[in-house]
Order: C-alpha cells, then structure tokens, then sequence
C-alpha cells in the first residue's frame, strides 16, 4: 500500500547486506518510535525511567526511538546512555510546545545538542511552577534510575517560540523538527492554524496512533509531505510494537537527523 504522502504506509524489506559487485545495496530500515515521554513529562508515568523505556523499546522490537518530554531535555543523557548500554538508538529530542500551543517534535543527532536547545527552551518558558500535587512530579533520572532532581518549572506551559520560528532554530542546534500528531483535536498544527502550513517548509508530520490508515487522503497537505507514526507514549503499555520503519543510512541520531532533514519530498 502506498499513497502520495510518502512512506509511511509501507513497510519497508529490512534488506540484508549482500552487496554484489556493482551492485548497491538499498537503504535498510530501521523499526522506529520517535515519541516516547519520560517521567520528566508531568503526565509521564513514574515507571517510564530509562531503563524500562529502553528494556520496553528493545522487547517489543524497536531499534532507534526518541526521548520527546514536553518542552524539556532533561532525561536525554540518562536515556540515551542506558541505550548505548543495551544496544538500543535513542535520539535525544523534546515535543516543543509553540506559543500557538502546537506540539512538535525537535530531534538532535546528540545530546549536547539537545542541551544546548533545552537551555535555550527553558528560557522561553513562563515561570509558573509544577504543581506537584496536582499534575505529578517532574523527575529528573540517571542512567541507573535513581532521582537526581525535580524540574520546577512547569513544562506543559506553551513557550514563546512561534511554529514559524522553530524549524530555523531547532536547525541552528542541529536539530530538525516536524508537527506532532496532526491529526489530533488539541495541541496539533491543524487544530491550532485550521490547515497544515505549506509555507514553513516541514517535509514531515507526525500522526498519532488513532489516525486512521485513510487520514491523509481527508485532509490537504502539502504535495509530497512524508508522514511518521509514533506512539507518543506516556505509560509503558502505550509504546507500540515495532511496525514502521525508515530507511536511514544506519542506525544512528545523526542519520535519523539527517534522513529527516534531507529526505527528497514524493
Ligand atoms: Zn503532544
Ligand atoms: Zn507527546
């Protein structure tokens, strides 16, 4: 099955090497979920540490996933070490709020990246407090589990940050960034703008797991738009089984980043 939005629909061949002479061997693909929440998210279940994120991901056959807590960076070295550990990709990311209350997905090919974008983010915050009591801590984890802190600042807040002023900085972190969950009826660009902005350049958006397989043939969207499917996980059991794939050079952030980014439009 295929349709003009790209690749998604289909499922690649995880092709084996078998390079014959001459012969150049299709890119392979990569089982992915670019949407994962930690317990650093407010509505991000306690047990979603790193290391059951990571042991999670890899039992249900994932090979390259993304940490996106909202508006935050702050578990991504712990994640991403934990994956290294257990030979598991994981991308270092934040789901951005915008200041139209758009969520989007940031992607970096590492972690000092991210925490470079994360500093600047945090500043882009109003400085309302978590409430603990009321949307759970904000936990800050290390690679072994343990609570090293508690973010403060509320992180579901929008940021100052316009949906026309993130792809160019997300960028100038090297980062790249698309709309999460499009078809959503809160917090995506659609239900914020009314329409999906062709004028920004995006060259992918993200649906949800509730989207159905006929959702990009009911709504305009740019010719050629590449639409990804993350599970946008905030509790073990919500991290799907390993479905789609993308064929990125190998199995990397930096490849991630780069397919991403450069992935020629359909
Ligand atoms: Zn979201
Ligand atoms: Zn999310």
């Amino acid at each position: 099955m295929s349709n003009q939005h790209g690749t998604v629909w289909t499922k690649p061949q995880r092709s084996e090497s078998g390079t014959e002479a001459g012969h150049v061997s299709p890119p392979k693909g990569y089982y992915y979920d670019f949407h994962l929440h930690s317990c650093l998210s407010p509505c991000g279940d306690n047990d979603m540490t790193p290391n059951n994120i990571v042991g999670m991901a890899s039992l249900l056959g994932l090979q390259i996933i993304a940490l996106t807590d909202h508006n935050s960076v702050k578990n991504c070295r712990a994640v991403c070490k934990v994956g290294e550990q257990n030979g598991l990709t994981v991308i270092p990311g934040m789901e951005l709020c915008t200041s139209e209350e758009i969520h989007v997905v940031t992607l970096f090919p590492d972690v000092d990246s991210a925490e470079a974008f994360g500093a600047h983010v945090s500043t882009t915050l109003p400085p309302i407090p978590n409430r603990p009591d009321i949307f759970g801590e904000q936990r800050i984890l290390d690679e072994n589990d343990e609570i090293v802190g508690l973010e403060e600042v509320y992180l579901l807040s929008a940021s100052s940050i316009s949906i026309e002023e993130v792809m160019p900085l997300c960028g100038s972190y090297g980062g790249v960034c698309y709309p999460a969950h499009i078809d959503r009826s809160s917090f995506s660009v659609i239900s914020a703008l009314g329409l999906f902005p062709d004028h920004i350049g995006f060259r992918f958006a993200e649906l949800s797991r509730q989207a159905g397989p006929g959702y990009a043939s009911q709504v305009q969207l740019p010719q050629g738009l590449k639409l990804l499917r993350s599970s946008d996980a905030h509790y073990l059991e919500d991290i799907d089984e390993a479905k789609y794939t993308l064929p990125l050079e190998n199995c990397t952030p930096a490849a991630a980043v780069k397919y991403l980014e450069s992935a020629p439009l359909a």
